[in-house]
């Protein structure tokens, strides 16, 4: 099954993910990890992503296509996969439909104040890319791989008030452009990890 997941920064997107792929062994891809990683390797593309990421903007469209295209036509994702992070804009999404065709858009629609509450207690690691929050989460090392949690440069107060607006303008328009293809399923985001992860598996469910 081909999944995307969209909604607000702090949404909960990545703690989704990782419960499908562990649950539906369906592999997670997120943009926004693939460029984390790009940066600290230092790829020519990496530094050029930099300059958009360190100022917490959006990364140009034809540079994120250029990436996605390369990742989605990896035979580990030929069946399957999903998607957090991307697309973003409504030219993500219109270029998407040339490389692959989608089967299910679930929208995690959240409030800004329960978004800024949650980035604001997130550590991330920065090697594997999980995502933990400090009010569940008491260690100080990652689960999965043992490397030292770090909190997100992009995680704070004023920044994420930044980036709650840029979605409103840029990623909201798809809300519509999916309803109107008949894919899109929403979920309301502000609720607990678990419960929303409930919803999520009868929604999978019903549609393998
Ligand atoms: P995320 O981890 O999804 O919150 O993404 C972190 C940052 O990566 C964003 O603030 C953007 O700078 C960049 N980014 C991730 N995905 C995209 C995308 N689809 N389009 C443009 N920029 C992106």
């Amino acid at each position: 099954m081909k999944i995307i997941l969209i909604g607000p920064p702090g949404s909960g997107k990545g703690s989704q993910a990782r419960l499908i792929q562990k649950n539906f062994n369906i592999p997670h891809i997120s943009t926004g990890n693939i460029f984390r990683i790009m940066m600290n390797e230092e790829t020519s593309l990496g530094k050029e992503i930099f300059k958009y990421m360190s100022e917490a903007k959006l990364v140009p469209d034809d540079l994120v296509i250029k990436v996605m295209k390369e990742y989605l036509n990896r035979e580990e994702f030929k069946n399957n996969f999903l998607l957090d992070g991307f697309p973003r804009t409504l030219e993500q999404a219109e270029q998407l439909e040339n490389i692959v065709d989608i089967d299910i858009v679930i929208l995690l629609d959240t409030h800004l104040k329960i978004v800024q509450k949650r980035v604001l207690t997130r550590m991330i690691c920065p090697y594997c890319g999980d995502v933990y929050n400090t009010v569940s989460y008491s260690k100080v090392t990652c689960n999965s791989c043992g490397a030292t949690l770090k909190a997100r440069k992009d995680d704070n107060a004023a920044i994420i008030k930044e980036r709650f607006k840029e979605y409103e303008l840029l990623t909201k328009p798809l809300i519509k452009y999916y309803k109107d293809k008949n894919k899109l399923k929403t979920i309301d985001g502000d609720q607990p990890i678990e419960v929303i992860f409930d919803t999520i598996k009868k929604m999978l469910v019903s549609d393998l």
